[in-house]
């Protein structure tokens, strides 16, 4: 087992250019002393939207990481995948994000669901964790109830990380499951009985992504409860402990924070728990490195940022087409969407102030923002336009890749202050 470090970071890079921008992030805060390893997260839907193949990513990624000396280790994870679309990654990917939320819910035999509660009758009670102020309190009936749930998506881990290390070989991989791409939230009960049974299906799992209460749009702030959130993450936390004592799992097993980036107000509490109880995690920050290269190209002025506009003009009657695919986590409402002619008439300063995710900034347009983040689509389709707009520009947009990715994110969560 390739064995994945205490902390690591999901650096989405969309387009492939801004790998040495990102190391250039981790290495700031290694010189800090504190290293979180790079994982670089790209679905299938994004290579597919954009036209790539998971091998660009790892010659990318390759490069960068020699180009940058970067020593601390890094990985290629291909991300939400299922049995559907696995087979590209399997040569260069060495971090593998099992997707089972569509299995959530799809029937089981009766028989195998009182079956699993059988086996872990054990669990029924008042159950103690250590952290957890209260016992859990599980019931047969709740055993039962899970199981018939979650049954069929544990079982489909189980199927798709045997068709990958069946295929990987001697090769060895990092093993996530996620469940975040669904509705309901997974209380910590249901997730103590979720990693029974992912333990039962021998899945070396060294990262966990639950849905976790509360609204992960894309590269918008968290919409809900933080106390909510702060509450759930640490008992997320025990749980896990808890787990890989009593179900042998990996040691290492921590939580994955599918952000889709930007989770700014749940920082603060993230990080305390994971003091608290001297606990890793991994947080995926989604794509927001495209967001930095067309803030960057704005920011450049000129030509620069008149492509970023020309983007904009392009992306606004594909509206609905755009929003399709991450239909279930954008909120965008179109009448705070500026006209492309509004857009036209901004200074530099101003197309950076409404994309900026600086809340503060009386200027910063959310709506705006989530709606370039889904435009990506229209840069890969003006291909070397726009690539070659990144090559030109790539000074001012890796300060500000490197800047988001150390001063927002890296910082405020994993420098202890
Ligand atoms: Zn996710």
């Amino acid at each position: 087992m390739l064995k994945l470090a205490h902390y690591s970071i999901g650096v989405g890079d969309r387009f492939g250019h801004q790998a040495r921008a990102q190391i250039r992030a981790v290495q700031a805060l290694k010189n800090q002393g504190v290293t979180v390893v790079p994982v670089w997260n790209k679905s299938f839907r994004e290579h597919s939207l954009i036209g790539t193949h998971p091998a660009d990513t790892r010659r990318a990624a390759d490069a960068a990481v020699a180009e940058e000396k970067w020593t601390s280790g890094y990985f290629l994870d291909a991300d939400h995948i299922s049995l559907k679309n696995v087979e590209s990654f399997l040569p260069t990917s060495d971090f593998f994000t099992l997707d089972v939320a569509d299995f959530i819910g799809k029937p089981v035999e009766t028989a195998d669901s009182e079956a699993f509660a059988d086996r872990h009758a054990g669990l029924t009670g008042r159950l103690s964790v250590p952290g957890i102020a209260h016992p859990l309190e599980i019931d047969r009936a709740t055993l039962i109830k899970v199981a018939s749930r979650y049954l069929a998506a544990i079982r489909a881990a189980g199927n798709l990380y045997r068709h990958i290390a069946a295929a990987k070989k001697t090769a060895p991989f990092v093993t996530e499951v996620s469940m975040d791409e669904t509705a309901a939230p997974q209380t910590p009960v249901e997730l103590l009985i979720i990693l029974a049974g992912l333990a039962e299906e021998n899945i070396p799992l060294q990262t966990l992504a639950p849905k976790f209460t509360g609204e992960f749009h894309k590269g918008i702030d968290y919409i809900g409860d933080p106390a909510a959130f702060a509450r759930e993450f640490d008992e997320d936390i025990c749980v896990i402990r808890y787990a890989v004592g009593r179900f042998n799992l990996p040691g290492n097993l921590k939580l994955s924070v599918h952000s889709g980036s930007d989770k700014f107000s749940l920082y603060p509490h993230i990080a305390a728990s994971l003091r608290r109880h001297g606990a890793g995690v991994h947080l995926k920050t989604a794509g927001t490195t495209w967001l930095e290269e067309v803030i960057g190209l704005a920011a450049a002025d000129g030509e620069g940022l008149a492509l970023a506009k020309r983007i904009y003009r392009l992306a606004q009657p594909q509206f609905d087409a755009l929003c399709v695919p991450y239909a279930t986590v954008i909120s965008i409402n179109r009448a705070n969407l500026p006209s492309a002619d509004t857009v036209d008439a901004w200074s530099s300063q101003q197309f950076v102030g409404a994309l900026e995710h600086n809340p503060a900034c009386p200027a910063f347009n959310s709506d705006f923002r989530q709606f370039i983040h889904i435009s990506f689509r229209l840069a890969a389709e003006l291909g070397a336009v726009y690539t070659d707009a990144l090559k030109a520009h790539a000074a001012i947009i890796g300060e500000h890749v490197t800047g988001n990715l150390l001063e927002r994110h890296l910082k405020p969560l994993f420098l202890d202050r």
